[in-house]
């Protein structure tokens, strides 16, 4: 019997918000963007984006895992 847990969210991790301006769990997500603007390399067209949400101001950043 776990406790009063109303939705278990599997992809929650505590983070630093900075609109928050502390650490806050956001939904972790992985999306694939394509850039809509062809001026960029080809092979960054298509680019996994790792993207967060701030539980609690809801503030959505995405953020590109290839840079190095
Ligand atoms: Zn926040």
């Amino acid at each position: 019997m776990s406790k009063s847990k109303s939705s278990p969210r599997h992809n929650e991790f505590v983070e630093e918000c900075p609109t928050c301006d502390s650490r806050t769990p956001h939904q972790v997500s992985i999306e694939i963007k394509t850039e809509s603007r062809k001026r960029e390399n080809r092979e960054f067209s298509r680019e996994p984006y790792r993207v967060t949400q701030c539980s609690r101001c809801g503030d959505r950043r995405a953020q590109r895992m290839n840079d190095a």
